[in-house]
């Protein structure tokens, strides 16, 4: 006999196997991040075709075997029609997904994460047009702090003083921002201006209706997706 297990998950990561199946990684509310097999999904005929998507929130049950989960039930229980259907959204959506995918590699439900996915999908599909980078970025620091990873954004990660208004460095390594005193010399450091340490600090202020208004400078959000990249590679080696 096999227990039957219950819970809502959202795909993020979806591989074809063998000539019909797919291995579909997904972040769950009740287990954290799961595998399980869907087999014969990409068959025509297949009840859980339909079920089980990309960017979707579904119910999902499935069975525990030796070796495998095997998904054996799913139903949309979304109804993320704007995220799927506008192109800025599904774009941020998508770096979303990949982003759980990337840094929860954790198989233990936590129920901050869950909240945080599904709040930021839902406020997204829901609100009226926005810079939608916003909300990449709102999620990736908040998620870097649901793990444990709360950067230094407000005192200098050596000298414990408060930054300083101006230039200061992120040290990926040292998990926050330095004044300039401080910074090393060399390789493996960010420059970042003090604008830079406000708009993070804003993204952990709770401040949602201040956010939803924040229109991205081009030069600020590319310099937090250089941050990112390598705060998130040096976070999860
Ligand atoms: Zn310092």
């Amino acid at each position: 006999m096999f227990t039957c297990y219950n819970t809502l998950g959202i795909p993020v990561k979806i591989t074809d196997r063998r000539e019909a199946d797919r291995l579909i990684t997904l972040y769950t509310e009740d287990f954290g991040r799961i595998d399980v097999v869907a087999r014969g999904v990409r068959k025509i005929s297949s009840k859980l075709r339909s079920g089980v998507g990309w960017m979707r929130l579904s119910e999902i049950e499935f069975i525990q075997g030796k070796t495998y989960k095997t998904l054996t039930g799913a139903a949309v229980r979304d109804k993320y029609t704007s995220v799927n259907g506008d192109p800025q959204r599904t774009e941020a959506a998508a770096r979303i997904i990949g982003l759980v995918e990337a840094a929860v590699r954790d198989q233990q439900p936590d129920r901050g994460v869950w909240k945080l996915i599904l709040s930021t999908l839902e406020r997204m599909d829901s609100s009226p047009a926005n810079d939608f980078r916003v909300e990449y970025h709102l999620f990736f620091w908040n998620l870097m702090a649901l793990l444990g990873w709360k950067p230094s954004t407000s005192a200098c990660c050596y000298c414990k003083k408060k930054l300083p208004e101006g230039n200061l460095v992120f040290i990926a390594e040292e998990g926050g921002m330095a004044c300039p005193g401080c910074a090393p010399s060399g390789q493996g450091f960010i420059p970042v201006g003090a604008d830079i340490a406000a708009i993070i600090n804003l993204f952990y202020s709770g401040k949602n209706a201040v956010l939803a208004k924040l229109k991205m400078k081009n030069a600020h959000a590319a310099r937090l997706d250089a941050m990112e990249e390598e705060y998130l590679s040096i976070r999860t080696r």
